[in-house]
């Protein structure tokens, strides 16, 4: 299994995802098996307690677990039912951490954010993982780089990454740029600061998609493939469309697809023929 993480900074509210779930859709197109998960940072052990007016409307699959909109697009664009193995919150990692450690599984050692949270994000990834038999798993880490409550998850994530060796993972860091009204062009300093914030964490993003309002312009892509060591052809433009239904349209135009396929060496399992 291949692991895509998908993770936001500047702010949140970008398209984790939209990204997620279109980028899976392109692969489930070419014969891949996908498995999406998201994993939220707030403590509370499933959505249904949040306030609708804050959070958005509740989503609820098929085995009961509460959960937020993202995974209703994920069932609609990968036209799959999803369950509790798609979801988690920093509430259930924490809890399943203190029943282990009740129950006394830990063997006397101090129980520590590394390994044994940190462990425990591995874990439920990898069950995901087994129990789909997935070709890629599509990680989507709730909030943005920097935040004090979803940290521990990209932690795991650069310790999965290690674990599972080179090209066995694919990051791609959603990032903004900024275009004043007053200045008429766009800046791309926010979002090089933004990603600097995943590389400072030990995450170097692989596949760098830029949130905009308009078509992000050559020079503002050729400044964040500079600063952040990505190739330029793997920052994109994922600028505002009319309808979210054409961002898979939109991603596979611009060839990002067959950039993440090739970091993670599956050309010989896709099978173009069920490409619709
Ligand atoms: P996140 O997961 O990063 O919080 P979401 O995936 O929930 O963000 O998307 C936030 C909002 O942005 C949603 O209302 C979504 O429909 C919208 N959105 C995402 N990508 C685009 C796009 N390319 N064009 C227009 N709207 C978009």
């Amino acid at each position: 299994t291949r692991y895509v993480i998908v993770m936001g900074t500047v702010m949140s509210g970008l398209g984790k995802g939209i990204f997620a779930s279109s980028m899976a859709k392109l692969m489930q197109d070419k014969g891949l098996r996908v498995a999406p998960i998201k994993l939220e940072g707030y403590l509370n052990i499933d959505s249904g307690t949040l306030n609708p007016f804050r959070h958005g409307e509740v989503f609820v699959l098929d085995d009961g677990m509460e959960c937020d909109m993202d995974l209703g697009t994920y069932e609609r664009m990968l036209d799959k039912d999803l369950s509790s193995a798609n979801f988690s919150t920093s509430g259930q990692i924490y809890s399943s951490v203190l029943r282990k450690e009740r129950h006394g599984d830990y063997l006397g050692r101090d129980v520590q954010m590394i390994p044994h949270v940190t462990g425990e994000v591995k874990l439920k990834l990898r069950r995901l993982a087994m129990a789909s038999e997935a070709d890629i798993v599509f990680v989507e880490i709730g909030g943005t780089a920097g935040d004090l409550e979803n940290a521990f998850y990209i932690e795991a994530m650069r310790e999965l990454a290690y674990e599972e060796g080179p090209g066995s993972c694919c990051f791609v860091g959603l990032t903004y740029i900024l275009e004043p009204q007053a200045l008429g062009e766009q800046k791309s300093k926010a979002a090089q600061l933004g990603i600097k914030q995943l590389m400072q964490m030990g995450i170097q993003p692989d596949i760098v998609a830029c949130r905009a309002s308009n078509p992000v312009s050559e020079q503002a892509r050729q400044k964040i493939s500079v600063f952040s060591n990505v190739p330029y052809e793997r920052v994109f433009s994922m600028h505002d469309c009319p309808s979210i239904y054409t961002v898979p349209a939109m991603l596979r135009d611009c060839g990002i697809d067959f950039e993440v396929i090739r970091l993670l060496g599956i050309e010989d399992r896709i099978d173009l023929r069920a490409e619709r």
